[in-house]
């Protein structure tokens, strides 16, 4: 096992070297009927194959790039090779919008202003574009995000607050932010219970005032498809509908 300064230093030079991979997640519409047939939106997920430890989870490699400052370019570079992908798939007749993880620690202006020049440099619609922020963001950091956000959603993206329900966030924390989108986490979702119910209907009626779109991530089994069908949440995502998967299995959902 690979010390964690040694990864570190690997993570770097997979970095420097183009040496990331991604991933992509389907998500399928919840409000037109049964989820089949194509994705509406693919989230596009980092993977990091390491030469001795093998593939090493985001859930590993994230908080070490985020402590190495080299979070911000990792988002970047996922960002980019997402848009290189559905710019392919909208050429050859797919449209399908995508979405991307942003750390807190990063969105700022020179962050916003280097996202809308890659759109414009790859030549994607930011109306396809969603950026998910992945935690929610400390007092310290909130002053810099709500402008780089402001700037983001004027040039026509969509905001997404990642994982609601696992953290500490409320929804009135969220409806103080300039967001669009709020991903319901997957411990709501599996949740059967009245009180879990009631957090997401709650949401959802906000949301639905507000003019935002509420996706539930984390459907595993075919009861939580119908509880957040019944909900009112607007897209699902999860290992029932699709694990997340390469290119050409991606491409295969068009085919179904
Ligand atoms: P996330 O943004 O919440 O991404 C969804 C995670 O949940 C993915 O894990 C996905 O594989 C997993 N997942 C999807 N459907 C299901 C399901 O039905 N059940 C269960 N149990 N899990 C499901 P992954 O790819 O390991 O990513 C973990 C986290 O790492 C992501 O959570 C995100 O916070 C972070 N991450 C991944 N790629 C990036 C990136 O490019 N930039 C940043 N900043 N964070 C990233
Ligand atoms: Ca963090
Ligand atoms: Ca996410
Ligand atoms: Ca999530």
């Amino acid at each position: 096992m690979t010390t964690s300064e040694t990864l570190v230093q690997d993570l770097r030079e997979a970095v420097s070297s183009g040496g990331l991979t991604v991933v992509y997640q389907p998500q399928f519409a919840l409000d037109t009927g049964a989820p089949d047939g194509a994705p509406v939106a693919v989230e596009v997920l980092c993977r990091w194959t390491h030469e001795v430890d093998g593939e090493v989870p985001p859930s590993t490699f994230i908080p070490l790039a985020e402590d190495a400052l080299l979070v911000e370019e990792i988002d970047l570079q996922v960002l980019e090779q997402g848009l290189e992908q559905i710019l392919e798939w909208q050429r050859t007749g797919r449209a399908v919008e995508l979405a991307a993880n942003a750390s807190p620690s990063h969105i700022t202006l020179d962050y916003a202003e280097a996202v809308i020049a890659r759109l414009a440099v790859i030549g994607i619609d930011p109306a396809f574009v969603t950026i998910e922020i992945t935690e929610t963001p400390t007092p310290q950091l909130l002053p810099d995000m709500r402008g780089a956000l402001a700037r983001l959603r004027a040039a026509g993206l969509t905001i997404a607050i990642d994982d609601f329900g696992a953290g500490d966030t409320t929804i009135d924390m969220v409806e103080s932010l300039p967001i669009d989108e709020v991903k319901i986490d997957r411990s709501l979702t599996q949740r059967a219970d009245a009180a879990a119910d009631a957090i997401v209907t709650d949401v959802v009626a906000r949301s639905n005032s507000q003019g935002w779109r509420v996706v539930a991530e984390g459907i595993e089994t075919p009861e939580d498809l119908a509880r957040s069908i019944a909900r009112g949440c607007h897209r699902g995502q999860g290992y029932l509908l699709g694990k997340p998967m390469g290119v050409a299995e991606i491409e295969d959902l068009w085919l179904r």
